[in-house]
Formats: structure tokens, C-alpha cells, sequence
């Protein structure tokens, strides 16, 4: 039988020793493997300067945690039938001490493959319920702040994040957990046994890039899936005409139909946001409302837009 995928490095132009050599033919097969499987790959300088990043980037991640890099961004999302925000998705951003601002496609990839995930996600959560019981507190209104969570967080041990809920006396409604389709495919216990508990405790859970993997309608039902994130892409390309258009309405129906709300992501312009409202999409989220905020910048967003009270004190949380 053939491999499924070949991998090719060549003596002597791109090393001279049989150990490099074995290492770039290694680089080449990760690559092909990237571009999926039965296909083949020659090894290339580039390839050498991306892995050698990817190390520098684990090792320098290790730190991060201890070294009190990271933090979060909040970007509002808003219900469109009334303008009321009453939710935000936290996104991680991690700042690095010589290269500034870091986004989450650098290094959260990297992270899984290290299992450093775990505990950054564990973090992240943890500094998103401070929050949300600030402002639940101080704003008095019901808030729910979502935290995206990788499919290895699912597998990992991991703190348990309902008891934690349950020692802060907070509603688990206060958390939306955003996974990805391809989790659901993924039938491991543990991942079933996570999913239940936090049905069981009233966390809600939405599908993050709905639309972009390998959508199984029967899983969304099967695991009491609260809420559809619509993919930027489709919301991208909308216009009353398009195939993207026809795309939103169905799944905005479907999902409706079977109990969910929807999110529409990427939202960037006056038209977008027309045409979702007349499909009658629940939730909207994109730079044409706000761009990701910290904690202080978002509660002088809520003041603007006349969400919450002016005498009401800043409380960012702190870990
Ligand atoms: P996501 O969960 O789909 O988050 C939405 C991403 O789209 C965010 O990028 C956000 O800044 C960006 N975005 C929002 N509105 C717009 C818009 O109108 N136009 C454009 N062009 N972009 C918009 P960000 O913060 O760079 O995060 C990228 C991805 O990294 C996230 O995608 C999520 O998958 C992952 N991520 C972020 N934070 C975490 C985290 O704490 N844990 C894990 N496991 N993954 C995270
Ligand atoms: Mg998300
Ligand atoms: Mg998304």
C-alpha cells in the first residue's frame, strides 16, 4: 500500500547530515499533512524559519501564564430587536514583553499542541466569571460573558468549572462556553460527560464559525446546543441577492425552529446589520457595534450607549 503521505528533503542542498536530513523530511511530512492527507511535500527554508518560531513561541508560552502576559478583550453583543447588550465574548491577547500585542492565531494552535491550553483556559475562564460577577454586581443586570474553548480543554483535566461557578454563587447562566462543530462529532465520553454538566448547571453553550465544519444537525439537538454563531465569512458576502444571503435565512429558520437563537459574526456594516435584522437573526457581534474592548473601555461603551448607570464605578477584575 502507498503512505498517504510523501515527504521529500534533498542531499546536500539542504543539509549534509542524515539526522537534519530526517528532521527536514519531518518538516515536509507536517506540512503535507496540513494540506491533508494523500498528497506530498518538499522541505523548504521557510519551513525551518516557521518551526523555529513555533518552538521560540512554546518555550516563551510556558512563562506567559506565570509572567501575568495575558489578558481579556470584550467585544459586545448585541440583541437586535432591542439594541440591549447584555452579553460579550472574551478574547485572550497576550502581551508579549518584546513583540507587543499578540492575537490568539499565533499561539493558541500552539498552545493545544503543548497542552499549555489547559491551563491558560482555565485562566481565561476564571477571570471572565470575576467578571461578569463584577458587573452582574455593580451594572445590576443580568450579564453573560462567553469563553471560547478548544476541543483539547474537553479532553484534558481540567478545573472543574461548574464548582467554580457554584463557590462564587453564580447563576450558570452567567457563562456561554463557544465550541466548534467538529467537538460534536467527536463522541469521546468525556467530552458528552462535560457538555451534560454543563447543561445540568445552566451554562449555555453556542457553536462558534457555524457553517465552516462539518455541520451535523442531529448532534445539535442530541446535546441542547443553546445558541448558532453564523461564521464571518457568510455575513461577509451578504447582500439581498447572494448564495450567502439564502445560507443565513436557512440556518437562522432551522436553528429557530429547533429552539436555538443566533449570532451573526463579523458584522461590519449598516447593510449587513439590515439585512440580518429582517431575516430575523437574534444577536449580532462585529466592528460596526465595537471593536473588542478591555473591561474598562467596555463599561464606558455600556455608559455611551446608555446601558448602565452613570454614577456606577469602574471594576475590572483581577486575578
Ligand atoms: P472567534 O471565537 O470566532 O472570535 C471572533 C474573532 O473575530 C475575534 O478575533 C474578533 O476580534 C474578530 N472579529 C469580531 N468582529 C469582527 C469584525 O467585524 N471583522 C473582523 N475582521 N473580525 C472581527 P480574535 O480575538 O483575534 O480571536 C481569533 C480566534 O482565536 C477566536 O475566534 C477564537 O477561536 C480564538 N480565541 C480567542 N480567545 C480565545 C480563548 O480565550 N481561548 C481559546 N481556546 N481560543 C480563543
Ligand atoms: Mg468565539
Ligand atoms: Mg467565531
Amino acid at each position: 500500500m502507498f503512505p498517504q503521505v510523501l515527504r521529500a528533503t534533498f542531499f546536500p542542498e539542504d543539509a549534509s547530515s542524515a539526522d537534519i536530513l530526517m528532521k527536514n523530511a519531518d518538516q515536509a511530512m507536517y506540512a503535507a499533512k496540513n494540506n491533508g492527507r494523500n498528497c506530498w511535500s518538499c522541505f523548504t527554508s521557510n519551513m525551518r524559519a516557521a518551526s523555529e518560531i513555533r518552538s521560540k513561541t512554546a518555550y516563551e508560552l510556558r512563562d506567559a501564564l506565570r509572567n501575568q502576559q495575558f489578558y481579556l478583550m470584550y467585544q459586545p453583543i448585541l440583541e437586535l430587536a432591542t439594541g440591549n447588550i447584555h452579553k460579550a465574548e472574551a478574547l485572550i491577547r497576550w502581551q508579549h514583553p518584546e513583540q507587543g500585542t499578540i492575537y490568539p492565531a499565533e499561539f493558541i494552535a500552539i498552545a493545544e499542541e503543548t497542552n499549555l491550553i489547559t491551563d491558560i483556559g482555565d485562566w481565561v475562564f476564571k477571570q471572565a466569571v470575576n467578571q461578569v460577577a463584577l458587573w452582574q454586581t455593580n451594572f445590576d443586570i443580568e450579564f453573560q460573558i462567553s469563553v471560547n474553548k478548544s476541543p483539547k480543554q474537553f479532553i484534558n483535566k481540567m478545573s472543574n468549572w461548574v464548582n467554580h461557578l457554584r463557590e462564587l454563587e453564580l447563576n450558570g447562566r452567567s457563562i456561554i462556553v463557544e465550541i466548534t462543530e467538529n467537538l460534536l462529532l467527536d463522541m469521546h465520553e468525556l467530552v458528552i460527560e462535560k457538555l451534560l454538566n454543563f447543561r445540568d448547571a445552566g451554562v449555555q453553550v453556542a457553536i462558534d464559525d457555524f457553517g465552516t465544519g462539518y455541520s451535523s444537525l442531529s448532534y445539535l439537538k442530541k446535546f441542547d446546543i443553546d445558541y448558532l454563531k453564523i461564521d464571518r465569512s457568510f455575513i461577509s458576502n451578504l447582500d439581498s441577492e447572494s448564495n450567502d444571503s439564502i445560507l443565513c435565512e436557512a440556518i437562522i429558520s432551522m436553528a429557530h425552529r429547533l429552539g436555538m437563537k443566533v449570532i451573526a459574526e463579523g458584522v461590519e456594516t449598516d447593510s449587513q446589520k439590515q439585512l440580518l435584522v429582517a431575516m430575523g437573526c437574534d444577536y449580532a457581534q462585529g466592528y460596526f457595534f465595537s471593536k473588542p474592548l478591555t473591561a474598562d473601555k467596555f463599561e464606558a461603551f455600556l455608559l455611551q450607549q446608555g446601558q448602565i448607570n452613570p454614577y456606577i464605578q469602574s471594576s475590572t477584575a483581577i486575578l
